[in-house]
């Protein structure tokens, strides 16, 4: 195989957990294998990322037209962590709309350099950029930025949606070994309420087909810990998988924090450098979700009565009519701030924290976590068992895994279900106290840990399963 260094396209969904694990792996395919990336996306996320770039990358970061307005949505939407649920909906099924644009870019970038990209990677979101990288003669993949098992899931019964309206309250997963069964209540909002032949149903059935198209899926994860999920994607869709995780790195963070990134970075390493070893419990939610006004003041009530140290990264429930100088009462109980900080066994960071950094520090106990994928990654990386309160999305399907199948994750919520704060303090009780059930999530987690470094091991002749597949993409490609 010669190797050229040439240019690799990629073009991420406009949100958070979709933009930060693309900017990971535009990083390390810079890094390890001297590619030039050309980094796409709409004007407001390339001015955010710009300052971040560091100055020796040569990371290409390139505007693709959009004007939200044009699409029945307010004006600047660009990215989904600025927009309630309904719009950020409205964002995915509308995203389609950008291959024109799309097309033109990659035109463009044909006639600059005399030849096509080496490869387009694209957002799984965006599966009909396969059909716009064949007709300039280039290689296609999809970054799929949910872990396998999650993906599956959502995959194998979103095409069966029949299967949700069975009376039986536990069904086997289609496509799935046998075995692996689900009951209804684990199964998300959506899927509950999903009818066929609805905009998300038809973009979705459209995103599946697309799919298709493409030479290859890229999942951020590994082989050892995902083998049903990427047996699931071989088989079930005939496809090749290259399961090259995990691929983390806190620049595309940073970027969203902006100014205050240095500061918050600060403050928090600072607060827990003061706490002891293995003594903290890290709540989060992602960058789009937030549980409701009663869910919030139901968990605010619990980290308060549950007398552990904790980091909270606080943010206005999306429904809610008030913002965070407002919310006494409404959705955080009365003086429940400043209690925290007179107390300091709490922090409360307001709209984002620098989460990788504070699940590697060592004073990190558990993460209650919405189970987006990038934050179950980020968690494993560290060896940080969790409790889940999966939102939406895949995210359920994450946490049935990370529950049944790994045995390191407790469930405390799901989606808009009722809350007491008397039951999330017995689950915070059971994985931070001195359990056997606490101490054999953590042996997990630190087990899978160890499994993820062996995976991207790539050194004195020794190729983990990461690093192998991540070899055998660029062959793929390059041929
Ligand atoms: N994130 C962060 N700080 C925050 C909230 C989120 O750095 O306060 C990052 C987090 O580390 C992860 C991403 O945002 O990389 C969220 O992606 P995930 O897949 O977990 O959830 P999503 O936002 O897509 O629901």
């Amino acid at each position: 195989m010669t190797e050229r260094k040439e240019n690799i396209v990629m073009f991420p969904f406009m949100a958070q957990g979709h933009i930060i694990p693309f900017l990971a792996l535009a990083l390390e395919l810079e890094k390890k294998n001297g590619y030039t990336i050309i980094f796409v996306n709409t004007r407001l996320n390339i001015k955010k990322l710009r300052p971040s770039i560091p100055p020796n990358s040569s990371i290409r970061l390139l505007e693709i037209p959009f004007n939200s307005s044009d699409h029945g949505l307010p004006p600047d939407s660009e990215n989904t962590d600025s927009l309630p649920l309904p719009l950020l909906l409205h964002l995915i099924v509308i995203s389609p709309a950008l291959e024109p644009a799309f097309r033109d870019l990659i035109s463009g970038l044909v006639l600059e350099h005399g030849r096509p990209p080496l490869c387009i990677i694209s957002d799984m979101f965006f599966g009909w950029s396969a059909k716009v990288a064949h007709e300039f003669g280039a290689f296609h993949a999809i970054f799929n930025a949910g872990g396998g098992y999650g993906m599956a899931a959502f995959h194998s019964l979103w095409l069966h949606l029949p299967y949700m309206k069975v009376n039986s309250e536990e069904f086997p997963m289609p496509g799935f070994p046998k075995g692996h069964r689900i009951h209804t209540k684990q199964l998300p909002e959506h899927f509950q309420v999903a009818v066929p032949g609805d905009s998300w149903c038809s973009f979705s059935q459209d995103m599946f087909r697309d799919w298709l198209e493409s030479d290859g899926i890229l999942f951020n994860t590994i082989e050892e810990i995902d083998h049903v999920g990427m047996e699931y994607f071989r088989q079930q869709i005939g496809c090749s998988v290259w399961p090259v995780g995990p691929i983390l790195s806190s620049l595309g963070s940073k970027a969203r924090a902006g100014d205050d990134a240095e500061a918050t970075m600060h403050l928090c390493m600072k607060w827990l450098d003061s706490k002891p070893t293995n003594s903290v419990l890290y709540v989060a939610f992602g960058s789009q979700s937030a549980p409701s006004p009663s869910q919030t003041i139901q968990l605010a009530m619990a980290l308060e009565a549950c007398g552990k140290n904790f980091i909270w990264v606080v943010r206005p429930p999306s429904n809610s009519v008030t913002d965070h100088d407002h919310n006494e009462g409404e959705w955080l109980p009365r003086g429940f701030e400043r209690r925290i900080q007179d107390s300091n066994k709490g922090l409360l960071v307001q709209q984002w924290a620098p989460q990788l950094e504070i699940l590697s520090h060592k004073s990190l106990c558990v993460f209650l976590t919405h189970c987006g994928w990038n934050s179950v990654l980020e968690a494993l990386r560290s060896g940080v068992p969790m409790l889940s309160w999966p939102m939406g999305a895949e995210q359920n399907f994450n946490a049935k895994m990370l529950e049944e199948e790994m045995g390191l994750c407790v469930g405390v919520a799901s989606g808009s279900s009722e809350v007491n704060h008397k039951d999330i303090v017995k689950k915070i009780d059971l994985v931070m106290g001195g359990s056997t059930k606490a101490k054999d999530m953590k042996n997990k987690a630190c087990e899978v840990m160890e499994m993820l470094n062996n995976a991207k091991n790539d050194e004195k002749g020794f190729k983990g399963s990461s690093a192998k597949a991540m070899e055998d993409f660029l062959y793929a490609a390059l041929s």
